[in-house]
């Protein structure tokens, strides 16, 4: 390709609104433009380099034997009515009518459209197991699309639908796609790690997240240092208090605290830890009211509580609504006024014999001394872990204390269990010929996060710098001829490297060495060849390698020789990242 009849928008600024580097340089290399809150337009070379990360997924999906479909975007809410999900979903999905008043969507991940397809191909436990998967669109109504692609409206994923006769099987295509995935992400020269994560609203037993570690990611990860224990945040479970020899706050009395309505302000105004209160944190959760206690320097997981309730909607409850109940706003302690209608829930770390400081039920006061055992019968309320894990908390393998990461989610598998095959019915004979409820399990990858996320592991000062399996080209020649007799030499250079099968992008533009130099290391090819001044005056070329910006001036003999040189270095390349997904193995 000649740069010249190609489509190079580079940008020297950055673009206002970006703040990762993924997304500013995505849109200075040109390989995006924002077309709206969340979406995006792809651009020759950025197009390039996502039909590759789509190539290396197809491959590798192939490789595991699974079958590649397309299905429609737009799916009929009855589909989504069937599976309980219509209502579910809430406002993240793209609702819409036809001229017929038919409600539909644009679908957001395609369970339900996959379970209607796959339901009257499988008739016997000798079609199973099958994993159907595509790699097309979807649409999410996000609340904050943000960082460019990697959190847009509307992206690419790659979903994955296995149906099985059973368990043993479902685990067996599961623990597949888990090292596939691994595959997937080493070849694109994504280091992964495989987190325990929350199934959320899919349903089902078992999930893990693909997190590729960054400061700009927007899920914790707990890492255990001496196992091999990593979960998301949201799921990891605090098992015991590290915590021990706690001392407790002396005296047991009516304590003024005024206006001090917080764990942090009433600790400070009391001159005491914050472990050393409970805190009291009520919510609304679908129409039930809830009343969680927790120690004072924990903070709810949201997520475990809804888990535990069933619950899809969780709010902090409304004054008007505490009042009702009878709770202080900021001042409520185990002695409340009790109510049939307040689910009462103690995280399982509270130790019910210790004397805590709560809120006294009262406008600006606290109680010292409060004791669960107190005011409660152990086996009236509900005692659950609701806490989020803290670094430091004993890792729930092996109590090693945990440490944590930012990470950014690139890819999530999950066992599904029978909850959409129940939903629609899907139904084989077994080898008794008895009818039987199939099994599923779900994987999924965002393939515009995925580029993305190199991108925020692979960059410098100077841009990009992408890992030869998805470069937009392998090779940047850059050229500063003038007069037909060099640029013919420099033609039958290029067209050698074309003929060899070299991706190369020649960048033969009527612009100054500096400028071409600048725009090949923002948009990050791998290898830059340059035929310069040293070129033709002294027969000289040099070759840089974009990561490391190591550069090796060396004689021009023959094409075939510069030829081969390319080919080897690009084959050093392609080598290390072959040992990486090889490591993973087969
Ligand atoms: P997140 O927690 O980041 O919102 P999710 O859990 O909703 O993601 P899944 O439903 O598991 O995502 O979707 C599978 C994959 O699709 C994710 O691992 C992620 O790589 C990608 N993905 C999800 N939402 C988006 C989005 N809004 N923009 C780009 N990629 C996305
Ligand atoms: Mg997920």
């Amino acid at each position: 390709m000649k740069a010249s009849s190609y489509l190079i928008p580079t940008a020297k600024e950055d673009p206002q609104d970006a703040v990762v580097a993924s997304h500013k340089l995505m849109m200075r290399a040109g390989l995006v433009r924002k077309s709206a809150a969340g979406l995006y337009s792809y651009l020759p070379l950025g197009l390039r380099i996502l039909k590759k990360i789509e190539g290396i997924v197809r491959s590798e999906m192939d490789r595991a034997g699974a079958l590649e479909f397309q299905l429609p975007i737009l799916t009929p809410s009855e589909i989504w009515k069937e599976s309980g999900r219509w209502d579910k979903m809430g406002k993240e999905m793209f609702r819409l009518k036809d001229r017929h008043d038919n409600e539909s969507c644009l679908g957001p991940t395609h369970e339900e459209s996959f379970c209607v397809l796959v339901k009257p191909m499988v008739r016997s436990y000798k079609d199973l197991p099958i994993n159907v998967y595509q790699i097309h669109t979807k649409f999410r109504d996000e609340i904050r699309p943000r960082f460019g692609v990697i959190r847009s409206r509307e992206f690419t994923m790659k979903d994955a639908y296995s149906f099985h006769l059973d368990d043993e099987s479902l685990d067996k295509t599961y623990q597949t796609m888990r090292k596939t995935y691994r595959r997937i992400f080493a070849g694109m020269g994504l280091a992964t790690i495989p987190v325990q994560a929350d199934s959320g609203n899919m349903g089902g037993s078992a999930s893990e997240e693909f997190m590729v570690v960054s400061p700009i990611g927007e899920e914790t990860l707990t890492i255990c240092p001496s196992c091999q224990y990593s979960g998301n945040i949201e799921k990891t479970p605090v098992i015991q208090n590290p915590k021990t020899g706690k001392q407790p706050f002396a005296g047991s009395e009516k304590l003024h605290t005024p206006s001090k309505k917080t764990i942090t302000e009433v600790a400070e105004f009391l001159k005491t830890k914050e472990e050393n209160l409970l805190k009291a944190v009520a919510l609304w959760a679908d129409g039930t009211y809830v009343l969680v206690f927790l120690e004072g320097d924990r903070e709810l997981n949201e997520n475990k509580l809804k888990n535990h309730l069933g619950c899809n909607e969780l709010r902090p409850m409304g004054p008007a609504e505490m009042e009702k109940l009878g709770l202080v706003p900021g001042f409520i302690g185990p002695g409340f006024s009790k109510s049939e209608q307040l689910k009462v829930i103690i995280d399982s770390l509270i130790d019910w014999n210790f004397a805590y400081i709560s809120g006294a039920n009262e406008v600006d006061h606290h109680t010292s001394g409060i004791k669960l055992t107190n005011f409660f019968k152990e086996e009236e309320v509900t005692k659950i872990d609701v806490s989020q894990a803290k670094v430091g908390d004993p890792c729930p393998s092996c109590g090693t204390g945990l440490t944590a990461e930012k990470g950014i989610e690139v890819g999530h598998i999950f066992k599904l269990g029978q909850k959409y095959s129940k939903a629609f019915d899907i139904t084989v004979l077994n080898d008794k010929g008895k009818a039987t409820t199939t099994t599923m399990g779900c994987y999924g990858i965002g393939v515009n996060r995925c580029m993305a996320t190199v991108i925020e592991q692979c960059n410098d000062d100077k841009g990009i710098y992408w890992p030869v399996s998805i470069a937009p080209f392998t090779v940047c020649l850059v050229s500063i001829a003038k007069n037909p007799e060099d640029i013919a030499k420099i033609e039958s250079i290029y067209q050698a490297l074309v003929a060899a099968g070299i991706e190369v992008l020649w960048d033969d533009r009527d612009l100054g060495p500096g400028f071409k130099f600048k725009d090949s290391e923002l948009i990050g090819f791998p290898i830059r060849l340059t035929l310069g001044k040293g070129f033709l005056e002294k027969g000289e070329i040099t070759v840089l390698d974009r990561k490391s910006m190591v550069e090796e001036t060396v004689p021009f003999t023959t094409n075939e020789d510069l030829v081969g040189k390319l080919q080897k270095q690009i084959q050093t390349l392609r080598e290390t990242l072959q040992n990486a997904v090889e490591q993973v193995g087969t």
